[in-house]
């Protein structure tokens, strides 16, 4: 159900401002399908007032009508310092339909816009619409993207560029910012509202609990370990992990210069804004881990409704401490997983953290370099092992791939059975900045093929897709370095 709290001054009704001349950019069939819209034999729905819909140019298609749209306000730590009140500053609820909410991001300016604008630009757009489908086709949580619309009307950026709207789907697009928005402005009875309706509507499981606001904050902290354990198997970075873009469901949530990793380096930064590396790629798991306890302290005061302030804090504290556990288990089962071990042995940790460490000094590409593991035989000569000519050091990559050999072999690793299992999880398609970009750059000549191609590839990454090999690729020096701020 849709985030609707009664007379509350944190929620506001807003209606969408029309764009001139809608077009659709890109359309994701597989998203239609979950909220059950009828489409034609192009795969676009067979209603074609959909498009003014998901333009923001009508509430009522027929079949369809979303009477009450609203934004609501969220607060937040941006880089780490509270920046007070934000919001939907240019995303707007239309309403639920088949148990997902449907938001337009994009569709103008809301009570909580701030000196902003209301619009998303195309390319911007472009990136959340592609993104959001290749994550949830990677088996990661995330918002859905259902489409992008695409209008000439003209928005001021670094340069003029054209606006755009995405429309998104999510079961809630609840934020952390959301909890710290009533904890700043002290208002404990919407808290406790917010909290119940989360309860009620997406962790039924707290209900029946004595203390079912330590239990919703211990499942939200372990989704959001677990999602970030993700991220960190396929190489994603999410750019902005401020805690107003942190998912109250543990959804990838807002992307914006997000970016997936190319060639392998830890502490790779992918947003350009970013210039101390708060957010760079080895540092994920510990700032969603601030982020949690962010959440924790909005918290604190539902826990003192039953309990005295440091009861509450200590019951809150001992259930953060739970999330650095709860990441290890996911990601060290997730990269077992991504080596093709079926068992689980005492070197395995140092076995891939030595992996990992080679593979950052040769700057090897992250998705191609477990892909390959996965072909290797278990009585392949090492000089017959293509992937070893990635790495600088190899006397490094040989003992290491002799000791990687050494334990598939002590598990009686089956080639054929261990191959399928590593394809399945080691994806071969993602979506790289320097594809992005091309598929940017036709569409803002009018050509969206490119979108619709890496939709397609991305909606089954695991897959090999002859056709496509050059997709696979990872960029030439000249288009790795492309650079994507929060300008958008
Ligand atoms: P973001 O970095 O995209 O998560 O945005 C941070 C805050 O600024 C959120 O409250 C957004 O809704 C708001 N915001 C970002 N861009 C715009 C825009 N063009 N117009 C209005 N609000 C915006
Ligand atoms: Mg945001």
């Amino acid at each position: 159900m849709a985030f609707t709290l009664s007379g509350d001054d944190a929620i506001h009704p807003v209606l969408p401002s029309p764009v001139p001349d809608p077009y659709w950019v890109g359309f994701s069939s597989s998203a239609a399908q979950l909220i059950g819209i009828p489409l034609n034999a192009a795969g676009l729905p067979q209603d074609p007032a959909w498009l003014a819909l998901l333009a923001g140019n009508t509430l009522d298609i027929g079949s369809q009508q979303f009477p009450n749209p609203l934004a609501s306000a969220y607060s937040g730590h941006q880089f780490g310092v509270w920046a007070g009140q934000l919001g939907d500053g240019r995303a707007i609820l239309l309403g639920d339909i088949a148990g997902q909410e449907l938001q337009l991001k994009g569709a103008g300016k809301t009570r909580y816009s701030r000196m902003g604008d209301g619009r998303a630009v195309l390319r911007s757009s472009i990136r959340e619409f592609l993104c959001s489908e290749a994550m949830h086709s990677l088996g990661i949580p995330t918002t859905r993207a259902l489409s992008v619309v695409g209008s000439d009307l003209p928005v001021r950026r670094e340069t003029i560029e054209t606006a755009a709207i995405c429309a998104r789907l999510a079961p809630s697009f609840i934020r952390i910012g959301h909890f710290e928005h009533y904890a700043a402005s002290q208002n404990v009875d919407r808290l406790k509202e917010l909290a119940d309706l989360l309860i009620q509507d997406h962790y039924p499981e707290c209900q029946p609990s004595d203390e079912p606001y330590l239990d919703l904050f211990k499942q939200i902290s372990s989704r959001n370990a677990i999602l970030v354990a993700q991220w960190q198997a396929v190489g994603f970075c999410h750019g902005v992990l401020n805690s107003d873009n942190i998912s109250a469901l543990g959804l990838t949530i807002d992307y914006g210069p997000f970016g997936f990793l190319d060639h392998f380096q830890i502490d790779h930064i992918c947003n350009h804004s970013d210039q101390g590396g708060r957010y760079a790629y080895h540092r994920q798991p510990q700032i969603m881990h601030w982020n949690m306890a962010c959440l924790a302290s909005a918290l604190i005061p539902l826990l003192t409704l039953n309990h005295s302030e440091e009861e509450a804090q200590t019951l809150l504290k001992e259930a953060l401490d739970h999330f650095p556990t709860v990441y290890a288990q996911e990601w060290q089962s997730l990269f077992r997983a991504k080596l093709g071990f079926s068992t689980s042995e005492d070197g395995d940790i140092q076995l891939i953290e030595r992996l990992l460490q080679a593979m950052h000094d040769s700057r090897v590409d992250f998705t191609n370099l477990f892909r390959g593991l996965s072909s290797i035989s278990l009585n392949s000569a090492l000089d017959t092992i293509d992937l070893r000519n990635d790495f600088i050091n190899q006397p490094l990559i040989d003992q290491w791939l002799s000791d990687y050999l050494l334990r598939l072999r002590a598990e009686s690793s089956d080639d054929v059975e261990r191959k399928h299992r590593m394809s399945s999880v080691n994806p071969k398609y993602i979506l790289r900045n320097h594809l992005a970009q091309a598929a940017i750059e036709k569409a803002q000549n009018k050509d969206f093929s490119g979108v619709a191609t890496l939709l397609k590839l991305l909606e089954k990454p695991f897959d090999e897709h002859p056709a496509f090999q050059e997709y696979a690729i990872a960029p030439p020096p000249n288009l790795a370095t492309i650079e994507v701020s929060c300008s958008s």
